[in-house]
């Protein structure tokens, strides 16, 4: 799947429905709602067997922030689905002044977000990250954060979450489940909630001190 690095919207999966409209889950990264998008479909034509383009333009949307929504496109003609290309090129969110353009990142090929297991989310959510999600995936320009945004190389923070890239890069499918195996070898030993008593830390040189004292003085 081909996406612009700093698009605020990500493609989950998209069906036809019916020949004539596409039903697309989306997943929202911004904090804000997405009010607005627009875009291109590309494909190839199931009855002419031919290239095709069409724009696509949808509005009163209510996509949450950080969450999923649903966006059904018509279609101008029935698409072969193996080839469809969803494109986005504008983006508008509630509250924020200018819309999001293409043009701003750059295109990576990458795939879809691996959900995180319970136990995993679970355990990211409590040490890392609450907004932990999905694993994160180092590509050869851009890296996935936990937390499901796409950042350049060059990012080594991400815009949403905070997390560093170092900090992700552990939290990938591979390296959580060698991390998980690690604990189940040397399993940490919590720490007592009484302290232990303290022992005095001048006895032995007062002792010392008095009996070299006693000598001198026979
Ligand atoms: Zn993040």
């Amino acid at each position: 799947m081909r996406v612009e690095t700093t698009c605020p919207v990500e493609i989950v999966s998209m069906r036809s429905v019916a020949n004539s409209t596409m039903a697309l889950r989306l997943f929202n990264h911004a904090r804000e709602r997405v009010l607005a998008m627009e875009g291109v479909v590309k494909g190839q034509s199931a009855l002419a067997n031919a290239p095709i383009a069409f724009p696509y333009r949808s509005e009163r949307l209510c996509g949450a922030p950080r969450q999923c929504f649903e966006l059904t496109v018509p279609c101008v003609s029935a698409l072969k689905p193996e080839h469809i290309q969803f494109i986005v090129t504008r983006v508008r969110l509630e509250g924020v002044n200018a819309d999001w353009k293409s043009g701003c990142g750059i295109n990576v090929e990458i795939e879809p977000m691996e959900p995180l297991s319970d136990a995993d989310r679970l355990k990211l959510a409590s040490t890392l990250s609450p907004e932990a999600r999905c694993y994160a995936k180092e590509y050869s320009e851009a890296w996935r954060c936990v937390c499901g945004r796409i950042s350049e190389r060059w990012e080594k923070r991400c815009p949403v979450c905070g997390l560093t890239e170092e900090t992700a890069m552990r939290c990938t499918k591979d390296a959580l489940v060698q991390v998980t195996r690690e604990e189940e070898h040397h399993p940490i030993i919590p720490i007592e909630d009484t302290p232990a008593p303290r022992k005095p830390r001048f006895a032995l040189f007062r002792r010392t001190a008095a009996v070299l004292l006693s000598r001198n003085q026979t």
